[in-house]
This record gives C-alpha cells, structure tokens and sequence, in this order.
C-alpha cells in the first residue's frame, strides 16, 4: 500500500490470528455477500473447498465479530465453537482427504468495510468499499489473517441494481433481478485473505489493453469525464514498462483502478484490484501539483511483489515496500526522465541521513520499522544491490526470485539467495550495511547520486562553496546556468531564495516551466522580491499551488486592491481538497465592504464544507479556516463532533485536537454539550471522556 504520511508505524502482526495451519491446506473458496447498506450490515455464505496434509482434529478460520447461521461439512451440520475472534471446526480430519465446510453468517464490520453516502439525501455518491491489510479481511469474511494461507477466492456480491460493483478477477456474469444484481468473479490463482477487495458505487469506465494483451479498467465518477486522462495519464506505458523491466508477465487475468472518497492511504494494491484515493483525481493544471502517477505504479508494482509473491511476516515487509517503491521510481524515470529519480532518491537520502543522524535509524529487517525505513531506505537498498550486482543479474535474480516463489510466500533469505545465485557474488556485506544496519549509508548514497546525476553534482558543489565562502562571494548564477535542471533550479529557490541576487530570481520568474516559479512562492516576504505586476500575473499560471499563494500574497500585501484580485479568482475551486476555493471565500469574508449581502452565504458555505457529504481532505480545510478566521455555527459544531469517530485516523485526530481547542472556551463548551445532548450515544465516544457530567 502507499501511505499518505511518511511516518506511520505499520503493525501488521498485531492480532493473534488462528495459528497457521500446515497440516490443511485451504484451496478454493466461493464466496457470496449481499450487503445491507442502511444498517451496514453484510450477510454472508462462503463455500471453502481444503485439502488435509495431515490428520488432524480440528480446523480454524479467524472471523471477528461473525453471527453464524449454518455450518456445514460435506453437506452436513457440524458443531462449531466461535469465540469472536476464530470459528473452530473440530472432527477427525484424515489425511490426503478433501473436505467442502460451507459457513452462513452475518456481521457488522467495525472496520475493514467503509459504508460512505447512504445516510444523506444526494444520489451517486453511495460507496462500500474495503481494506483488507492493517485491517483484516476476517471482520466480513471467515479467512485468514495470517499471510501465508493462500486461496482462489471468487466472490460474487448481490447489490441493489443502479451501481457498479467492482472485485477481484473476471467478472464472469451478471445475474440481474427486478431489483439487485448478483455480480459473479473469478480468480484463477490463490492470493492471502488481506488483498481481497470489493468496490459497490456509481462509476463509469476507461478500458486500456496493455502490450502483453491485459485489459486495464479504470473507474470514475460519472461527473469525472475530464479528469480522466490527467488522472490516469501514463497508466499503459508504465503497466508496460514494469512488465518490460521485471521480466515476468503480469501475473493476474485483469488489472482495475479505482477510486473512493475518505480512502485510509493513497492507495492499496489489492490482487488486480487497486482502490486509490479520490483526491488523485484531478484536472490536468493540477497535474503539475499532485498526480497519481507514482502511486499507479507503486500500487502495480505490487502485483508482482507483494501480491505474487508474499511475506512470511512483517520482518519481510522490505520485499513489499521498498520493492514497489522501487519499481515505481523506475517507471517515473521513464515518464519523467533522470533528472526526475535521482532528485527524489536525494530528497530521501536526506530524509533518511537525518533520522540516522538523530539515532533513530531502523533495520529493514524490523517489523516495526517506519514506512520511511520500509519505502525509502528499501528502494535505496535495491538501488545499490542493482549497482553491486550489475543490471543482467540483478534482472535475472529477480526473475529466478518471482518464478521459483510464484504464489507463495517468502523472506528477505530467499530474495539475497536468488541474487547471491544469479550473480555469483557473496552479498553478505550488502545485507550487513543496507538490510541489518540501523544507520544509513549516507556517503555510498551521495557518491552514486554524484556519479549519475550532474545536477546534483552541480547542487553538491554549490552547498561545499556555501560553507567556505561568504554569501555575497558566490557566483549563484554561474550554477543556476550550468544546468537545465528544473529540480536543481527548484532546489535552489527553495533552499536559498534569500541569498539569490535578483537577476536569478527574475530568471525563475521568466522560466518556461512551472515548478520553477511556483518555488519562488515558497517563502514569506515575497513582496520584497516579486514586483506586483510579476505576483498578479501568477494568478493565471498553471498550478493551482501558484495561484492559491500568490492570491493570498496579494490579498495580504496590497489591501487596496483585494477587490480586483477576488473578482479575478471568483470561480477558481482548486485542488480536490478545494484549496483556491475555500481560500477565496474566507478571503471574501475578511475583506470588509466586499459584497455585504453575500457574507452570510459566503459564511454558510463555508461551515457547509464540514459535512460528510464532503471528502475529509475538503472538511478539514473547512474546519481550518474556521478556527483560524471566524465562529463555528452549529451545523458545523455537530459536524466536528461526528467528525472525532471518523474511520481515516488523520482526519480523527485532527477533529479530536480542535474540539479539545474548542472546549477550552467556555463558550463553546456550552454549546458542544448543548449540541451533544441531540446526537447519539455512539457518536458521542469521544466527546463524552472530555465533558465533565
Ligand atoms: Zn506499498
């Protein structure tokens, strides 16, 4: 999966899941689901077809929370025992037999389904979807937590009809009744319980068909029309060049992308399924701003390592992470070109010598390692391994690796044996320095960049003459000339905009190119160093991250003017998480005398944005401004208290620290305890530790 934030810590193995059963081997599973949207509720049956290895007594699946309705083996009813966490099936299992255990239950999962729209009164914008890694695909299903049970899972959900409902797999037939539909997939090769996946919701399709002939679905919102090729622009060349450059063809029948609102991460690869974020769909001037390409490849990546081939554990989650990471600044550096991947493996040297500096480097060999550690330092770690090995074996070592595991599961062992083989070379030092080390080996990773890249080599020199010299001595503009690098030049402005004569900035500004100018905006004081003219001119670039601070630049330094540049930018919505909007309307607000009638409207959309109709990304905008600006209404208080049980943690906790703010105001706190008495038990969980009665 790929995280949003860098810092998380994954903790796969948290739950103690049913022991892995080596004496069953669990082959084939039929799994039918209706979902009953309005009490987010799934009712279920699943048909497990197991072979025994060994003689055993019993038989375990993990199950959280299931109600069972029917148990039965071979046809006919077993007892069970379910202790909320595993269904146990004891019977005197014989060896090399194949048993059928049909289950018929039903659940309300806590986590793991999301249930999103069904509770407001707009159409279309109704979604289920799950997430099965971190939070366990036993909540709706009896499987198995443990990685190492793999299955054929072919699921086949009844939805009501209006909606489109996407899978795992093929999808075979579509069983239409007068009012749902029994939507049937199959899956041909066996996959762990935590990439199953299923999306219910309103979507129209964009079908690709990649070289090798593997149809890619990708999915949008009916009213997404536009969005779709600045969103998944790039999608065949990188799905063609990742097969290319591994050298193993795709392993599954289909691949499909799809987007949803309030997703956990940026996105998740489960088996031919992605579910990613809809705050990557995006029109195409905010291409430049944020873009789903790095996650579109990170997610495909996957779908050879991590999904093909699979973890024993979390203490070989580098062959997951850093492996995708890897793979998918590859695929960039063929869409955007070198320059591109060696400044972004240098950002992360950075990011990763600070942290070892600071002594809290981490092995990649531990599974409690951040997703900085797994991703960064992993992909780094496979850029030195490629080097030491040359590109012939490391290509072969991968191949041999993904073949010989091909549906199984494996460890960072098996991965150096197959390299150690394919290049004839003992990689023990490799392991000892890149795998087992807490720190980073920040010097062979500043050689290389140096080496390969002379942008960066020209950025080196510059930072080495900077601690010599005095400021006023350098010649910055002889560095800025010496390469075309718009990273380099980006670097520059960021890092030492202040320093920079005049005569650099104004090249910046007469750049072609829109990252280079969008950088001049990243620090404060900018009046000194833009003309008016030069910031008003912004308001029309190409970057929605241009024209947001160069309206609040404006707005702020030329306060004689705020009427032009509002009337200039009414309209603008910005980003999916509407940044020029919001801006615009709480500008519009502060503005005094500016449209007098519309403040109250402006106010009121404003504390509408809050809502759940709205993704949290557009809600915690809103939230923010207006804590930094002007009141909450009531509407917006309720909002906030629903807000602090959201299912995505970082919008859960951003609500939590405001309403811990708010409730420091008396005010305020006699209205949120007003407000609380008119909402249910079960959304008061949090507010309920923080008031005093
Ligand atoms: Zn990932």
């Amino acid at each position: 999966m790929k995280r949003i934030l860098g810092v998380i810590f994954l903790l796969l193995n948290v739950y103690v899941s049913a022991q892995h059963q080596d004496k069953v081997d669990f082959i084939h599973a039929e799994i039918f689901i209706e979902p009953i949207p309005d009490e987010k509720r799934i009712i279920g049956t699943v048909i497990y077809e197991f072979q025994i290895l060994a003689d055993v007594d019993a038989v375990f699946l993990d199950a959280r929370d299931l109600q069972f309705s029917k148990v039965l083996l071979d046809g006919k009813p077993i007892g069970y025992t379910n202790n909320g966490k595993t269904i146990s099936i004891r019977n005197e299992f014989k060896n090399k037999k194949n048993y059928e255990l049909n289950i018929q239950y039903s659940c309300e999962p806590k986590q793991t389904v999301y249930f999103l729209g069904w509770a407001d009164f707009i159409e279309g914008n109704e979604q289920i979807w799950t997430q099965g890694q971190g939070k366990y695909t036993s909540h709706w299903l009896p499987s198995f937590d443990d990685m190492t049970e793999k299955v054929e899972f072919d699921l086949n959900i009844n939805a009501n009809n209006g909606h489109e409902v996407i899978a795992n797999g093929i999808l075979t037939n579509k069983n239409e009744d007068k009012k749902k539909t029994t939507w049937s997939f199959d899956m041909q090769k066996p996959m762990s319980s935590y990439l199953l996946a299923f999306v219910i919701g309103d979507y129209n399709k964009q079908e690709l068909i990649s070289d090798s002939g593997i149809p890619i679905t990708n999915y949008f919102y009916p009213e997404d029309s536009l969005k779709v090729e600045p969103t998944y622009r790039y999608t065949k060349e990188i799905f063609d060049f990742l097969e290319k450059k591994i050298g193993v063809a795709y392993p599954w029948q289909n691949y499909k992308q799809v987007p949803v609102r309030d997703f956990l991460y940026a996105g998740m690869e489960n088996t031919g399924t992605t579910i990613f974020s809809d705050q990557y769909v995006i029109d195409s001037t905010a291409f430049v701003d944020k873009n789903y390409v790095n996650v579109n490849a990170h997610e495909l990546a996957h779908q050879w390592f991590g999904n093909l081939v699979t973890e024993k554990d979390g203490e070989h989650h580098w062959l997951h992470e850093g492996f995708a990471t890897y793979y998918a600044y590859l695929a960039e550096r063929e869409v955007f070109g070198d320059d591109h991947f060696y400044w972004k493996l240098y950002k992360t040297a950075q990011q990763l010598q600070e942290i070892s500096e600071r002594g809290e480097g981490q092995s990649l060999l531990d599974p409690k390692a951040s997703s900085l550690t797994f991703y960064e330092k992993g992909a780094w770690a496979l850029v030195i391994l490629r080097e030491l090995v040359g590109n012939g074996a490391f290509k072969t070592g991968i191949k041999n690796y993904l073949k010989k595991y091909e549906f199984k599961n494996v460890t960072v062992t098996n991965f150096i044996n197959e390299m150690e083989f394919a290049s004839s070379l003992n990689l023990s030092d490799f392991k000892k320095n890149w795998l087992e080390s807490t720190s980073f080996p920040i010097n062979v990773a500043i050689e290389e960049l140096s080496q390969e890249s002379t942008s960066i080599a020209v950025f080196l020199k510059l930072e080495a003459e900077m601690k010599s010299a005095q400021s006023e001595d350098i010649d910055y503009l002889k560095y800025w000339n010496q390469s075309n690098s718009i990273h380099l030049k980006t670097r520059m402005l960021e890092k030492y905009r202040s320093a920079l004569p005049f005569e650099v900035q104004d090249k910046a500004f007469q750049s072609d190119t829109v990252p280079v100018r969008r950088s001049l905006l990243s620090q404060k004081g900018l009046n000194d160093i833009l003309p008016k003219e030069q910031l008003v001119s912004l308001l029309s670039d190409r970057s929605y991250i241009t024209k947001e601070m160069a309206l609040f630049n404006l707005w702020q330094y030329y306060p004689e003017d705020r009427f032009t540049y509002l009337e200039m930018t009414k309209g603008i919505i910005g980003l999916p998480n509407k940044n020029i909007g919001m801006l615009w309307l709480i500008l519009a607000i502060l503005t005094e005398n500016y449209k007098e009638s519309d403040t109250q409207n402006y106010l009121e959309e404003l504390n509408s944005y809050t809502g759940s109709e709205y993704s949290f990304e557009v809600r915690q905008n809103a939230f923010f401004y207006l804590k930094e600006a002007i009141t909450f209404n009531e509407e917006s208080l309720i909002n906030l208290i629903l807000a602090t049980n959201h299912h995505a943690w970082q919008f859960k906790k951003f609500a939590r620290n405001l309403v811990d703010e708010l409730l420091e105001d008396p005010n305020y706190y006699l209205k949120i305890q007003k407000l609380a008495q008119e909402l249910k038990d079960d959304d008061l969980r949090y507010i309920h530790t923080k008031l005093k009665n």
